[in-house]
């Protein structure tokens, strides 16, 4: 792939059309039959190969997961798109991410909404995240090193939540959002395949939750002491 921003573009472009297939394979689970336009352009704008390691850029428009170092991975490409597209953002909402890793999906909100909380556990992926956000003028996103298990209670409550590693569901965050919000998260047991969940709060504060997709995301740390 030559290095320069135009052939980025391009395989950008094809990635997203990548994934757009997918969407339609997996519309029978998802009950997304296509991303909404929204949701396509932010995936068209952000440069994914800003958030992979330099060695593995070549990769970085592949619709598969990569890794980032400290045994984490960058998302798959698909994954991002469909968790993104099932919260039907609004341009005004507040959004909490868990497990900001490099901070591909937290750059992906930030064109979608108004202000993006993201809370990540590894202090160095934290601190990296923080500072490749900022050169790359995302300003609306705010990182903080944590635990995001407990939620971020002095910014409480969000529109939306998206929590992009898995595990049990960290009841702080159900409190955390808002009536009428929807937060996504992959719900299982380490090692075991987990099920991608939706749930939704309604106006009345009350919950419902449907299973979208069997995925296979690292796992949800819980019990860090640091915050
Ligand atoms: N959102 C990222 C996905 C990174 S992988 C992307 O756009 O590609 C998931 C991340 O969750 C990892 O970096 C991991 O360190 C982090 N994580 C795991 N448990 C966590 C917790 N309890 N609180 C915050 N981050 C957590």
């Amino acid at each position: 792939m030559a290095d320069s921003a135009e052939s980025y573009r391009f395989y950008r472009a094809k990635m997203v059309e990548v994934i757009s297939e997918n969407v339609i394979e997996t519309a029978s689970y998802t009950g997304v039959t296509a991303l909404s336009p929204q949701v396509v352009n932010a995936l068209k704008l952000v440069p994914r190969h800003k958030f992979v390691p330099d060695e593995l850029r070549n990769y970085a428009y592949e619709n598969r997961p990569l890794p980032i170092g400290h045994g984490q991975t960058i998302s798959q490409p698909y994954i991002v798109a469909i968790m993104t597209d099932l919260l039907e953002l609004q341009p005004e909402y507040v959004v909490l991410e868990i497990g900001t890793g490099s901070g591909y999906q937290a750059a992906v909100l930030s064109v979608l909404v108004d202000k993006v909380y993201s809370i990540e556990i590894i202090p160095a992926l934290a601190q990296y995240a923080a500072d490749n956000l900022q050169s790359l003028n995302y300003n609306n996103v705010i990182v903080r090193s944590g635990d995001g298990y407990k939620g971020w209670p002095e910014v409480a409550p969000f529109d939306s939540i998206i929590v992009t590693a898995g595990g049990k569901v960290p009841p702080a965050l159900l409190s955390q959002l808002k009536p009428g919000g929807k937060m996504i998260i992959p719900v299982g047991n380490e090692g075991a395949v987990q099920s991608l969940t939706l749930f939704e709060k309604n106006v009345e504060g009350q919950l419902s939750q449907r299973q979208v997709l069997p995925v296979r995301f690292v796992p949800l740390v819980e019990g860090d002491n640091s915050n």
